[in-house]
C-alpha cells in the first residue's frame, strides 16, 4: 500500500506538506484494527478530520452507514476521487475544519456521530478541546495523536502527564489507549511514535454543571504548576489568603494540593464552593 500510495501521489504531483501534518498511513491492517476498536457500524455517521490520501476513509465507508470528512489541502482532490469516488457513503468537505464553525459541521452529521481521526499533529489539542467543550452530538473520538499527547489525555490525577486537558475530557467521558503506534507505521516517518485514543463521552456526566465556570477554575488551577493550589486561587482570582484557603476546605481539598492532584470531581466541587465567593465565576 506504501508503493501505491507514492505512486498515486506522484500521479497526481502531489508533494506531501510537513506544515499540513502529512504524514499517512498505508498498513490496511492497522487501518482494519482502527476502525475495528473505533466500534464503527452500519448505523454509525463518522467524522473524519484530515482524510489525506483516503486510506483510512475507505476503510471507514466500508463499516459505516455515512462517512463525512474535512481535508484543508485541495491538491488531494483528484487523489481522493480516486481512492474514495466510487463511494456514495463518503462526503468529502475540501477546507480547514478550525474555520469551520461546529454547528455547521454538526448540521452535517447524524446525533451520536463518532469521530476517527488521524489527526493533524499542529492542531491536536484544539481540535480536541473544542469537541470536548462545544460539539452536542458527539458519541466518540478515536483519534490517532502523538503518544506524548496520548499519555497526557489518559493521565491519572497527581501524575506528570495530567493536565486542563485530561481534566475537560474527565468532565465529559473516559479515555484509554487502544493502540500504540511506532513511527514507521506512517508515510512519511514523523520524529516521534504514536498512539490512538478512544474517548467515550459519557452522557449526562456532571449534569447540570457550569462547565464555563469549571473551565475558568481548572484554568487557574493549572496556570502555575509550581505553586499550590491556594497560591493560584489567591491570584487567578484575587482572593485573600483566607477567602482560598476557606474555599479549599469547604471543598474537602487540603490546603497543600496542586492543580494536578486534584480528580475532575474535585474541580466541580470546588466550582460550586468558588461560586459563592467569585463575582462572575465563568461568565
Ligand atoms: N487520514 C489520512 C491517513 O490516516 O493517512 C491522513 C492523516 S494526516 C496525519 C492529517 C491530514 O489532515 C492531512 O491530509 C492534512 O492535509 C489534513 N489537515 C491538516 N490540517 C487540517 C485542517 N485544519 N482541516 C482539515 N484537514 C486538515
Amino acid at each position: 500500500m506504501e508503493k501505491n500510495l507514492k505512486t498515486l501521489l506522484i500521479k497526481h504531483g502531489v508533494m506531501l506538506k510537513k506544515a499540513y501534518g502529512q504524514n499517512f498511513l498505508t498498513d490496511d491492517s492497522l487501518l482494519a484494527e482502527i476502525v475495528e476498536k473505533a466500534g464503527v457500524t452500519k448505523d454509525d455517521t463518522v467524522l473524519e478530520i484530515g482524510c489525506g490520501a483516503g486510506a483510512l476513509t475507505r476503510e471507514l465507508a466500508n463499516k459505516a452507514k455515512r462517512v463525512v470528512g474535512y481535508e484543508i489541502d485541495t491538491r488531494l482532490k483528484p487523489v481522493l476521487e480516486e481512492t474514495v469516488g466510487e463511494f456514495d457513503n463518503v462526503n468529502i468537505v475540501f477546507n480547514d475544519v478550525m474555520k469551520e464553525k461546529l454547528s455547521d459541521v454538526e448540521s452535517g452529521l447524524d446525533n451520536d456521530y463518532i469521530m476517527v481521526a488521524n489527526l493533524p499533529y499542529y492542531i491536536t489539542t484544539p481540535i480536541i478541546m473544542r469537541f470536548l467543550e462545544h460539539a452536542k452530538g458527539i458519541r466518540r473520538m478515536v483519534i490517532m495523536v502523538q503518544e506524548e499527547v496520548a499519555l497526557r489525555l489518559c493521565a491519572t490525577h497527581g501524575t506528570a502527564d495530567y493536565g486542563a486537558i485530561t481534566v475537560g475530557i474527565n468532565l465529559r467521558g473516559k479515555a484509554s489507549i487502544i493502540k500504540r503506534v511506532p513511527r514507521e507505521m506512517f508515510s512519511p516517518p514523523p520524529n516521534v511514535d504514536s498512539a490512538v485514543v478512544r474517548i467515550d463521552i459519557e452522557e449526562g456526566k456532571f449534569e447540570g454543571v457550569d462547565f464555563n465556570a469549571v473551565r475558568s477554575v481548572v484554568r487557574c488551577g493549572f496556570s502555575s504548576r509550581r505553586k499550590m493550589l491556594v497560591n493560584n486561587l489567591m491570584n487567578g482570582f484575587k482572593l485573600s489568603r483566607a477567602q482560598a484557603e476557606q474555599s479549599l476546605e469547604s471543598a474537602s481539598i487540603p490546603l497543600t494540593a496542586r492543580g494536578e492532584t486534584l480528580s475532575a470531581q474535585d474541580y466541580v466541587n470546588l466550582t460550586s464552593v468558588l461560586k459563592q465567593v467569585v463575582k462572575n465565576l465563568g461568565e
